[in-house]
């Protein structure tokens, strides 16, 4: 089997990136950073969610792993003390895979080329005003729902609905439900101006479509980095096709992550 580690950089997790390599190249396993059938992430969540976009074109060659060197992570949820249990694991035994969702973005821009540029995000995508409130048309499956005014909109994954989605009020959803949630951010709601004010779940091939309608700024976040991509028509958003692959070599349900990340013992 050939893998890759990656590292979030500091001196624990690159230590502990060193050690898992000699111990798997020990166990006559290939280090192979271009085409891995393995990727495991030492470091955080952040670090998982670097190496999905990194092997992000070979999404059903490569599984991931990940091992926090800090709080417990969400994807990241074996710890170093587990480090040997888990490359015995991977030595020895075909590892089972759990497959999560993802959200597919295609954002156009506006200008005279109308270029589109195809996004996954294993989180969220957030669209938001640089400056002044945000005003979008929010059209699901062809048809316009409302127009959005107030702070941004959250779009996220079933599994990136605990993350930003849920500082915002979104349900946790569980994996296995092939779905996106949009969120608000502080939306405006008065006489005026009426949005439905709860989060939206789209099932599968149900399309959401974001178009800004004023002559603000809007930036556009992909998980953990905002593209620059100038100014811009629509933003669409559905289930992508593509699935994310965990592997798994023990069992450790998604409710239990939700009850251990943010209720405790
Ligand atoms: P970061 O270092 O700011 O980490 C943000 C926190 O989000 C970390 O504690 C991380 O463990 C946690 N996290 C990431 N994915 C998660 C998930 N699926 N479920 C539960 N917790 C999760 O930034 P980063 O590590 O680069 O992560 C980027 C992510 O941060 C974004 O995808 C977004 O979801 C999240 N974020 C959250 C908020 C918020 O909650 N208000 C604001 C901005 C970004």
């Amino acid at each position: 089997m050939k893998f890759a580690v990656t590292s979030r950089g500091d001196d624990i997790s690159n230590t502990l990136k060193r050690r898992i390599e000699t111990y798997l190249l020990d166990f006559g396993l290939f280090l192979q950073e271009e085409e891995p059938d393995l990727v495991i992430t030492v470091g955080g969540d952040g670090t998982l969610l670097q190496a999905f976009h990194d092997y992000s074109h070979r999404l059903e060659e490569t599984a991931f792993v990940g091992i926090h060197t800090g709080h417990l992570g969400f994807y990241a949820d074996w710890i170093p003390e587990e480090v040997e249990k888990l490359v015995i694991h991977i030595a020895k035994t075909p590892f089972q895979v759990v497959e999560y969702p993802l959200l597919e973005v295609i954002i156009k821009s506006n200008d005279e080329t109308e270029k589109e540029i195809r996004y996954l995000a294993l989180n969220e995508c957030t669209v938001k005003s640089i400056e002044g409130s945000l005003v979008s048309s929010v059209e699901i499956k062809g048809e316009t729902f409302e127009i959005f005014r107030g702070d941004g909109l959250c779009i996220s994954t079933p599994s990136g609905s605990t993350a930003y989605n849920k500082a915002l009020g979104g349900a946790i959803l569980h994996p296995s439900l092939a779905s996106i949630q949009i969120a608000e951010m502080a939306s405006i709601n008065n006489r005026v101006y009426r949005t439905v004010g709860s989060p939206l779940v789209l099932p599968q091939h149900h399309t959401c479509l974001l178009k800004p309608l004023n002559n603000v700024r809007v930036q556009v976040s992909i998980d953990h980095y905002n593209p620059d991509i100038g100014e811009i028509a629509s933003i669409q958003c559905r289930v992508a096709d593509e699935k994310i692959r965990f592997a798994r070599f023990r069992p450790f349900p998604f409710w239990k992550r939700v009850k251990e990340s943010f209720i405790g013992d």
